[in-house]
């Protein structure tokens, strides 16, 4: 019998944990109710638990036989500062706030894992099952490393799963490589000398000076990139002035740079500031800009990915398993935990017929494709912890 059929008894809990989830979002670092759920039903499970990880983390260890080996596996549980328009009966009862990425259904899948392993262990070595606050902005994965995850919970090989509304439901993609991007941040604030409209020539516009910047970093990707190469590079936020007849003193831009490889991460961190700061002085408008902590490359392990692919296609046939094409232009801080141990991060496949994309007022986790998430966990564990 199939991992999934053998969890079947498992999913209605499951589903109920999922939703449950879904009716209380906690945002980044205040999930505090989340991380206590969590925490006691490990704790019942039999695992040995460790909380406060990154603030709100929670880790749950398990070990059976004799084996040396360990793995960790992880789940995501923020939610994001959306207003849910999903109209479900366990929609978010917090106003603002919703699971609009389905690290509700992560939880779920990774919990359900955890019990099925407790249940019927089978496997000989230890795993570690990391929950992981802040996903979304705050970057939970290194602020757990920074409290010493990989020292206290030493593992061999790390693996996570994102869900894709996009992609068939019970489908695995995987990819070797770069999955997503690196992302840059900037907060720049320009400094002019306001005055009146019908006398510019006293004044330092800022506005003039920052829709310049916008042009010029236009430029970053037509004129300083490897044409074979790819990134991009949005101001999102140009906000000055509130009154018709004045010019401001000063004006606010935000700018978001993404990119594929080292390189051209390096060069966008070192070309934004160099066009902001040097076309505000052409204007005498000065320029102070703050770097926003982004997150790095994801990269996959090349030899675990292609392992993690082959318990895929060993447990739900090659016809459930793609290979992707292309890299995502999200970023994803399970990066960091890459960068400390090999591993590889998967997505799964979550279509349906009211599907609506990740961060979606509407958008739902697909409980359908739980307990095939939760299996491959499962699987995964046994087979890398499988008695030599
Ligand atoms: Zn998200
Ligand atoms: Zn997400």
């Amino acid at each position: 019998m199939r991992t999934v059929e053998r969890m079947a008894p498992l999913q209605d809990e499951m589903i109920g944990i999922r939703r449950h989830l879904h009716t209380h979002p906690e945002l980044g670092l205040e999930e505090y109710n989340t991380s206590k759920l969590v925490a006691s039903l490990l704790e019942g499970w039999g695992y040995t638990v460790a909380t406060g990880l990154g603030q709100t983390g929670v880790v749950g260890t398990l070990s059976h036989g004799t084996g040396r080996k360990s793995i960790g596996l992880r789940a995501d549980f923020d939610a994001l500062p959306i207003t849910e328009e999903t109209g479900l009966p366990y929609a978010s009862q917090t106003p603002g706030l919703m699971h609009a990425c389905g690290h509700d259904g992560h939880t779920a899948m990774l919990l359900a894992a955890a019990k099925h392993l407790a249940e019927t262990r089978g496997f000989d070595g230890t795993v570690h099952v990391i929950f992981q606050p802040a996903e979304e902005n705050f970057g939970g994965a290194k602020l757990m490393i920074d409290d010493g995850l990989f020292e206290r919970f030493p593992c061999d090989a790390v693996f996570g799963m994102h869900n894709m509304p996009d992609i068939e439901a019970g489908v695995f993609g995987f990819k070797e490589g770069t999955l997503f991007a690196n992302a840059e941040g900037f907060d720049v604030v320009l400094r002019g000398v306001g005055g009146h409209a019908s006398t510019p020539e006293v004044t330092r516009d800022p506005i003039v000076a920052g829709s310049a910047i916008v042009m010029a970093l236009q430029t970053l990707v037509s004129r300083n990139l490897d044409p074979m190469e790819s990134g991009v590079v949005t101001v999102g936020v140009f906000q000055a002035g509130r009154a018709s007849n004045a010019i401001p003193q000063t004006a606010t831009l935000t700018v978001d740079a993404r990119a594929f490889t080292d390189e051209v991460a390096a060069l966008f961190k070192r070309r934004i500031p160099e066009v902001i700061r040097l076309q505000a002085e052409s204007f005498g408008v000065t320029a102070s800009i703050t770097a926003m902590t982004g997150y790095p490359l994801l990269m996959n392990d090349p030899a675990m990915t292609q392992y993690a692919r082959k318990v895929a296609v060993d447990s739900l046939g090659q016809k459930n398993v793609i290979d992707l094409k292309r890299p995502y232009t999200g970023a994803e801080d399970f990066s960091y935990m890459l960068q400390k141990r090999p591993g590889s991060y998967l997505v799964l496949g979550a279509k349906s017929d009211t599907a609506q994309p990740l961060h979606h007022p509407g958008y739902d986790f697909n409980d359908a494709v739980l307990l095939t998430g939760a299996a491959y966990w499962a699987d995964l564990t046994r087979d890398f912890l499988k008695s030599a």
